[in-house]
């Protein structure tokens, strides 16, 4: 079967079929090729539902965990949005079909550069990329750190780093894997009028943050 039917079964069965029923996150799934960003010799793969390798040591995201973080994270083009955990890249497309302005921050410089001009290749120009400790935030460097409407964490943290809690907008939400190692709740964080609220979206398991906020080693 051709990629693009496969993306459209994905959509349906996989996203629409459990429930995300955002029109603004369902187009940016038609429109953006998973297959673009996983290793070649997976390709045949990427529209399974499941992760898959990116090398590493670190994984695309299932795309209904993807589409469902997406949803909760409520977004309007033009709110500014922070993504820590870059990964292959697939995430940042989707989050640059939908915000206007997309920063993102890579642990790993190895695949911070290949999603780059993954992305740039794509066209995609509304995008700042940073190599980092992304449980800090957007620190230091060009453009400078401002606050941050929204905040998606693509890895799993022991706690909410009080960094991202800090560089969040009020009102400003964020949604991030939290728990153990191997076994996380999906938490949407809200901050208004000063006032922070959690709501626990049910159980996930993520690749480790590793960093200063986060997990010390892999
Ligand atoms: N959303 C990505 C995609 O679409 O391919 C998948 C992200 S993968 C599940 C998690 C990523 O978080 C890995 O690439 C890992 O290197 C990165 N990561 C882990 N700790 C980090 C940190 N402190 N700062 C930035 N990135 C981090």
């Amino acid at each position: 079967m051709k990629f693009s039917d496969q993306k459209k079964m994905m959509v349906q069965n996989q996203i629409e079929g459990r429930g995300i029923s955002s029109e603004a996150v369902i187009q940016a799934f038609l429109k953006v090729d998973r297959h673009l960003f996983v290793p070649e010799a997976i390709r045949y793969l990427a529209y399974q539902d499941s992760p898959l390798g990116i090398g590493e040591g670190q994984t695309i995201s299932q795309p209904y965990i993807v589409a469902l973080m997406l949803d909760l994270l409520d977004p309007h083009p033009w709110e500014r949005v922070l993504e820590i955990g870059t990964g292959s890249g697939y995430q940042t497309a989707l989050l640059a079909e939908l915000f206007e302005r997309v920063y993102t921050v890579e642990r790993i410089d190895v695949l911070l550069t290949r999603a780059r001009s993954r992305l740039q290749d794509l066209g995609y120009n509304n995008i700042f990329f940073k190599t980092g400790d992304g449980t800090r935030g957007w620190e230091g460097g060009e453009p400078a750190c401002q606050l941050f409407d929204k905040i998606i964490v693509s890895a799993a943290a022991p706690d909410i780093p009080a960094s991202l809690i800090s560089q969040l907008a009020d009102p400003g939400l964020l949604v991030i894997p939290a728990g153990s190692r191997f076994m996380q709740d999906l938490i949407v964080l809200k901050k208004e009028k000063n006032k922070l609220t959690t709501t626990n979206q049910g159980g996930c398991a993520f690749v480790p943050l590793i960093g200063s906020e986060g997990w010390q080693s892999d």
